[in-house]
């Protein structure tokens, strides 16, 4: 690979922490490169074991203990970072070791009676990870890009970055996936000028973006995904569809899926295989044939569901398949034929398999360790937010500040001003989601802001939402007569599940001529509260100046926008209030004349 320009400097790693396995590289004399550990593999298995006495082990010897000690060799922990009880589905407790689900708590994974956070597990990963590298090149290393699936919310973020903290590593940057991965493809391709959609299937989550490269810019364009669906679901699907679980010993269940799992990487070549487990049961045996159609008939609807995610983020980009120059083929699952035929239907072209599967993702957060350390020149990346920000704001509105699919790192602020005579605080609000009403939105955090008593209108917010480059939120309001402010760091960001970031986009669409109404009708209210006051505020000024039958006019137009409110027609309200505003021209007139003589 032909790279732009080099420079001596301090290391940064690139961290792929995969569900499956994990991989870690370093830029050496301007070529991103994968560091082996002391057996010579790459692929870290993201296993940890915990032996009833002893330090736990991580890794390929950890990965052996799975059929062994089940209850004791935690796997696919990326699937419950940052996550509370209740965001768990039923088949993410499926897993051969104890985890602590209380309802509103973060989840804990139980070996040996003790609990850890996930967080904490993936720490020992990235430990071991941080060991190989610092030995293979003979130096210590503290600073770190690590990746995480598009879709992850901020909560999930967050953790990753606590886990590299615990491992002894600053977090210098959390990458998107698929973003990594357009990066390793598009290294060499910096004189070009191309539109990209990486198709990343995992082993537990799936993304896809749409990314645009134009002279060593690389833009993501929409970015969509689910981050509890992989490879793991087709496991599982066959695990169930071959064995009465309930009756299998915890040994016995993980051995067979270890053999499943090998016959359907051989079925990415074979058309069948055959499985044999000498002493199964006790003294039987348990052999059988598994044919390729039979996996993809249990696999097809799980894959599938990438459907719907790609077609999404193809109509956020504005682009149709025939748009696309490539379709980039990462994550392991993306070796089963049938994935290669569902991306090949649903983009109608032919993917692009240049890219090692396993090992892109790392290779584009080593690219990527390399901006941040001034090893790679004349590349910039240009990732987006998956959900819109905003507050909360009069009647219950939702009002977007930061749209979905904006570029990050973004600041994006707006001034608001106070309802009420006098209001001495005000409440902010901060919402995420892509619902017209406040209150179908998620809330992601509330704060006060206070400031000098004055009539309303007259005091002035700033609310400022920042996204940084890592995905994570920070929010500042300032008062501007005060300069009073107050900044705060939403850490906990989204504390609902992944499948509920889906159904709130698809709501949002399903809802759309419904919440639209609602806004128009909310605005069409305020609007009307609003002149009501201001006509009695303006009887009370200058009332005796005003001829009698324009007070007349101005009286009943005011009692017929009385009438609206308590309908609920939209229409007829915001007649009424056009009526309201017409009659009202020569009252605003006589207010501002006697303000300006008062001025004098
Ligand atoms: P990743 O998270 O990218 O490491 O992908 C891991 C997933 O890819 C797991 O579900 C693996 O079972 C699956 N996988 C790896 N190799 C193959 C293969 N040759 N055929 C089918 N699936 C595979």
């Amino acid at each position: 690979m032909r790279c732009p320009l080099i420079r001596d400097v301090d290391d940064i790693v690139g961290i792929d922490l995969g569900t499956t396995n994990s991989l870690i590289g370093v830029m050496d004399s301007g070529f991103p490169i994968l560091i082996a550990d002391a057996g010579g593999a790459r692929l870290t298995p993201s296993v940890v074991h915990f032996p009833s006495d002893g330090s736990p082990f991580t890794g390929q010897t950890a990965a052996r203990m799975r059929t062994l000690k089940p209850a004791q060799t935690v796997y696919s922990i990326k699937r419950f970072m940052g996550l509370r009880g209740g965001e768990l589905r039923e088949k993410d407790t499926d897993v051969s070791y104890e985890i602590d689900r209380r309802r509103g708590q973060p989840v804990r994974v139980v070996a040996n009676g003790h609990p850890y956070a996930p967080e904490e597990i993936s720490a020992l990963i990235l430990q071991k990870l941080k060991s190989d590298a610092e030995r293979a090149l003979g130096r210590p290393i503290s600073r770190a890009v690590v990746t995480v699936p598009a879709y992850f919310n901020d909560a999930q973020r967050n953790a990753t970055k606590r886990a590299g903290e615990l491992a002894g590593l600053t977090v210098e940057r959390i990458v998107n996936e698929p973003t990594a991965a357009a990066l390793a493809y598009g290294l060499d391709k910096l004189k070009d000028r191309s539109k990209i959609a990486v198709f990343d299937l995992g082993g537990g989550t799936f993304d896809v973006s749409i990314l645009e490269l134009n002279n060593g810019v690389f833009e993501v364009l929409a970015t969509n995904g689910n981050t509890r669906l992989g490879g793991d679901d087709i496991d599982r699907a066959l695990l169930d569809s071959i064995s009465d679980t309930e009756h299998r010993t915890p040994e016995s269940l993980a051995r067979l899926l270890d053999a499943l799992i090998a016959a359907k990487h051989r079925l990415s070549t074979e058309e069948t295989v055959s499985l044999d487990l000498p002493f199964f049961d006790g003294s039987k045996n348990l052999h059988f044939d598994l044919g390729r159609e039979e996996l993809e008939k249990i696999a097809r609807p799980i894959i599938e569901q990438t459907r719907a995610h790609c077609l999404r983020s193809l109509a956020d980009a504005r682009l149709a398949p025939a748009d696309l120059d490539e379709v980039i083929l990462v994550g392991g699952a993306t070796r089963m034929p049938l994935v290669r035929n569902i991306v090949g239907e649903i983009f109608g072209r032919e993917p692009n398999l240049s890219q090692n599967p396993d090992e892109t993702v790392a290779i584009g957060a080593t690219i990527q360790a390399g901006i941040l350390s001034g090893a790679v020149r004349d590349v910039v990346l240009l990732d987006v937010t998956p959900l819109s920000l905003g507050i909360e704001t009069f009647g219950g509105l939702m009002n977007v500040i930061i749209p979905r699919n904006s570029t990050i790192p973004i600041k994006a602020g707006e001034m608001f001003t106070t309802a009420v005579n006098h209001q001495r605080s005000m409440s902010i609000k901060i919402l995420q989601g892509e619902r017209e009403m406040a209150r179908d939105n998620w809330p992601l955090g509330q704060f006060e802001i206070e400031f000098e008593p004055a009539p309303k209108g007259v005091a002035r917010v700033g609310v400022q939402l920042e996204i940084d480059a890592n995905g994570i939120l920070h929010v500042l309001a300032r008062d501007t007569k005060t300069g009073g402010e107050k900044t705060v760091e939403i850490t906990t960001a989204v504390d609902v599940s992944d499948e509920a970031v889906e159904a709130m986009i698809s709501e949002s669409l399903d809802h759309a001529f419904d919440d639209m109404s609602e806004r128009v009708w909310t605005e069409a209210k305020l609007k009307a509260e609003e002149m009501l006051g201001a006509v009695e505020a303006a009887f009370t000024r200058v009332g005796e100046s005003i001829d009698p039958t324009e007070k007349e006019t101005i009286l009943s137009a005011a009692a017929k926008l009385r009438e609206a409110l308590d309908t609920n027609d939209t229409r007829r309200l915001q007649a009424a209030n056009a009526v309201l505003d017409d009659a009202t021209q020569g009252l605003a007139a006589a207010v501002v004349e006697k303000a300006m003589q008062a001025a004098r």
